[in-house]
C-alpha cells in the first residue's frame, strides 16, 4: 500500500494565469524575489506582460529541442548561484512538459546538495524543495500533478526522473488559454502521452482502484476530445487540461506498460522525443493492444494528424542492441504489462522486430 502524495493547490479555468499575482502575495511569499523558468516559445509574446514581474526576479528560457539532460539542470543551478539568487520564494514553470520538469528539478536541487543524477530514482530527494508553481502550456503528460521530472543522464544513458513526494508541484495554474497556441501535430502527440499512459496503467497487472478510476475519466474525455470535429476548441482545451491532469495522478498510482519503455528507446538511441516517440511506437503495437490501437489510429485519421513511420527500419545491429538494452531496462512496467518472465516474450529478435514495424 502507497502513502500518496496530490498536488495540493489549483487554480483551474480560462484566464486563471491572472491570479498568479494573488498567489505571490501571500504573506510567505511577500517581498520576495521569484525564479521564472519559461518555455522558449514564450520568449517574443505577450505572456510576459501578463506575468506580476519584479525587478528582481530571475527569468530563464527553457530550450525544448533537446528533452533536459542532468547536466542542463545542474547548469540552471550554478547560474543561480554565481548570482546569489538561490533562496528564491518560488520557482515557477509556465511550459510543456520540458519546462515543467525543469522547473521542479532546479526546485529539488536547490534545498539538496549534490547534482541531479544523484536523485535519479525513487525516494532519493531528502529536503523539501523551494516552494513551486507549475503552469502548463501544452496538455497531455501530467507533468503539472506528477512526482517525477524526468532527465536522461547522457554519461549513463539512464533516462529517470527525480521520483519523490518533494517533486509534486504545491501550487497548479491550469489555464486553458495557454494552449491555443500548440501546433496540431504538437497538440495531439502530447494529448496523447495521457491517453497512452490510461491504457498502458488499465492493461497491467498492477493496479487499484484509484488509479482505475482516474484513468477512465482521462481517457473518456481523450475520447470525447479527440474524436471530435475539432480537438482544438476552446471547450476541448479545457477537456484536454483536466485529462492531463487526472492521467498525471492516475500514473502516481499506477504504473505504464509497454509503449513507454518503447518510447524511451527510441529516446535514448535516436533522440526521438517523449510524446511522438509514443505515437510512433504505437504503430507498432498492435499485437499487445489490439483495441487501443484501432482507437489510437481513428482518433490520428479524425484530427487528420500524420504520424511519422519507418524510423527504425534500417539501422545498423549496433543500434538495434542498443535500442533492445534501452526498452528491457524498463523493468518495473514490462513486468506491469507482461509478468516477470516478460524477457520470453520481449526476446532480442521480437524486440527488434517490433522497432522495424514502426
Ligand atoms: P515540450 O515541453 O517538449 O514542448 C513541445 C513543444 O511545444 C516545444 O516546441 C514547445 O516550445 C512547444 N509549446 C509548448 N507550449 C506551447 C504553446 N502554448 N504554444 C506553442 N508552442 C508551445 O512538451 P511536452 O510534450 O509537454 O513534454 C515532453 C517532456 O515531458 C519530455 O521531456 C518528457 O520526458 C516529459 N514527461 C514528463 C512526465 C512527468 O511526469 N514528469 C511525464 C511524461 C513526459
Ligand atoms: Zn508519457
Amino acid at each position: 500500500m502507497k502513502n500518496s502524495k496530490n498536488v495540493l493547490s489549483y487554480l483551474f479555468g480560462k484566464g486563471a494565469l491572472g491570479q498568479l499575482a494573488k498567489i505571490l502575495n501571500q504573506k510567505e511569499l511577500q517581498n520576495k524575489y521569484v525564479v521564472y523558468y519559461i518555455d522558449e516559445y514564450f520568449q517574443h509574446n505577450d505572456l510576459l506582460e501578463k506575468l506580476p514581474l519584479k525587478s528582481e526576479d530571475e527569468v530563464f528560457f527553457v530550450q525544448t529541442s533537446h528533452e533536459p539532460k542532468t547536466s542542463y539542470i545542474n547548469d540552471f543551478r550554478d547560474r543561480l548561484v554565481q548570482k546569489n539568487k538561490t533562496n528564491p520564494g518560488a520557482v515557477i514553470a509556465i511550459g510543456g512538459g520540458c519546462t515543467l520538469d525543469t522547473g521542479k528539478a532546479v526546485a529539488n536541487l536547490l534545498t539538496n546538495p549534490g547534482n541531479a543524477e544523484d536523485y535519479q530514482g525513487w525516494d532519493l530527494v531528502n529536503i523539501p524543495a523551494i516552494y513551486k508553481i507549475g503552469i502548463p502550456t501544452v496538455s497531455g503528460t501530467g507533468a503539472e500533478a506528477s512526482r517525477t521530472c524526468v532527465m536522461t543522464n547522457p554519461l549513463n544513458g539512464l533516462k529517470l526522473g527525480m521520483n519523490s513526494d518533494y517533486t509534486i508541484y504545491d501550487q497548479l495554474i491550469l489555464d486553458p488559454d495557454l494552449t491555443k497556441t500548440v501546433p496540431r501535430d504538437q497538440y495531439f502527440f502530447t494529448g496523447m502521452d495521457t491517453y497512452l499512459h490510461c491504457i498502458e496503467s488499465l492493461n497491467g497487472r498492477y493496479r487499484n482502484a484509484i488509479g482505475d478510476a482516474f484513468s477512465h475519466q482521462a481517457i473518456q474525455l481523450c475520447r470525447e476530445v479527440f474524436l471530435s470535429n475539432d480537438m482544438m476548441s476552446d471547450n476541448n482545451r479545457e477537456k484536454l487540461m483536466i485529462a492531463s491532469y487526472l492521467g498525471g495522478c492516475a500514473i502516481a498510482n499506477s504504473f505504464v506498460g509497454i509503449i513507454h519503455p518503447f518510447s524511451a528507446g527510441l529516446s535514448v538511441v535516436l533522440d526521438t522525443h517523449h510524446c511522438i516517440g509514443n505515437c510512433i511506437t504505437m504503430n507498432a503495437m498492435e499485437e499487445f493492444y489490439p483495441e487501443a490501437f484501432k482507437e489510437f489510429n481513428l482518433m490520428a485519421e479524425k484530427q487528420g494528424i500524420k504520424i511519422p513511420r519507418d524510423i527504425a527500419k534500417n539501422l545498423t545491429e549496433e543500434q538495434y542492441k542498443a535500442l533492445y538494452n534501452s526498452t528491457v531496462i524498463h523493468e518495473k512496467p514490462l513486468s506491469n504489462a507482461l509478468g516477470d518472465e516478460f524477457k520470453k516474450v520481449l526476446t532480442y529478435e521480437k524486440v527488434t522486430e517490433i522497432f522495424k514495424r514502426m
